[in-house]
């Protein structure tokens, strides 16, 4: 049964207006910010919100400034009817999806960037993009001011990002992780999926299996992360379809290239199928015996 629609607020002035009046009931806010075209994976972190604050607000914005190319920003097709819809059906209290010019009526002068997390994996190839996301994640804490905000695990290092920028610039809004939620083959889902061609979309799973490669050969007691590479791209290696952007092996929170294996490690990877980039990690942990040597 589809629930009563949601508001669908445009304005910041109206948005602050309206939670304003769940405030001062002392109900908590919790926000999950997207770029729409709504899925199970928004879905799980929508759901995660409903079961924990008062009032869930979801976030729907395209936000040009982290997209570092044109072609990938205008190609971002969302329905908001669509959208509003999916929303009813989970029980979101508002949808906030302002205009472009909204949130940057004038060429944004000041922007929040978060050193050595965004260095490595996406940051090295998508110049620009952390900092347009840290950016527009800061403008809608404060726009909502959120108890709780709530991020996908299948983007991992914005994750760890927006972790890192919560906690380097104090702020009191926790960030909740939801597990990444996956197509039966593997697949993780995502807005980009629907790019693909019938072709393409058969060979997709094979990222991760590549990272399933790879997080065995860690339980495995493998610890040079260089061999736990060779693995995973050895998978893609026989996908002649896949042209791979990178794969790397971090330390889970910092997103630093781990080198010598001895913690919790995150293993991302980029690949192209055609004109579509698909992006997934896995977190993994070597075995008992090694943390401890
Ligand atoms: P996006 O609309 O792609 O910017 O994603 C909005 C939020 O949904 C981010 O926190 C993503 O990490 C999260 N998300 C996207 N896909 C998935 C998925 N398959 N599983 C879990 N979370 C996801």
């Amino acid at each position: 049964m589809t629930g009563e629609q949601p508001p669908l607020l445009e304005t910041i002035e109206e948005v602050r207006g309206s939670l304003a009046a769940v405030r001062a009931r002392g109900g908590t806010i919790g926000l999950v910010p997207t770029m729409g075209a709504l899925h199970a994976g928004h879905g799980a972190l929508i759901e995660r919100a409903r079961r924990r604050d008062d009032c869930v607000v979801v976030s729907i914005f395209v936000n040009p400034i982290q997209f570092d190319r044109r072609q990938d920003y205008e190609a971002y097709a969302i329905d908001m009817g669509q959208d509003r819809r999916y929303c009813a059906e989970l029980g979101v209290d508002l949808v906030f999806a302002p205009p472009a010019a909204e949130l940057y009526p004038r060429p944004q002068r000041a922007f929040v960037e978060v050193a050595g997390v965004s260095e490595h994996l996406c940051g090295k190839f998508r110049p620009g993009h952390f900092r347009g996301v840290a950016t527009v994640v800061m403008k809608l804490f404060h726009i909502i001011e959120p108890r709780r905000a709530y991020f996908g695990e299948k983007d991992g290092q914005q994750l760890a990002v927006i972790r890192a920028m919560t906690r380097d610039l104090n702020m009191d809004i926790e960030i909740v992780p939801v597990s990444t939620v996956r197509e039966p083959d593997g697949l993780a889902l995502s807005s980009r999926n629907r790019r693909l061609s019938p072709a393409e979309r058969e060979i997709a799973p094979v990222l991760f299996r590549a990272l399933q490669r790879g997080r065995d050969t860690v339980l495995d007691g493998e610890s040079s992360s260089s061999e736990v590479i060779r693995a995973a791209a050895e998978v893609l290696r026989h996908c002649p379809g896949a042209r791979v952007e990178y794969i790397e092996v971090v330390d889970a929170d910092t997103m630093q290239p781990a080198g010598r294996i001895t913690g919790r490690v995150m293993i991302g990877a980029a690949i192209w199928l055609g004109a579509t980039r698909l992006i997934d990690n896995l977190v993994c942990e070597p075995p008992a015996a090694e943390r401890t040597s």
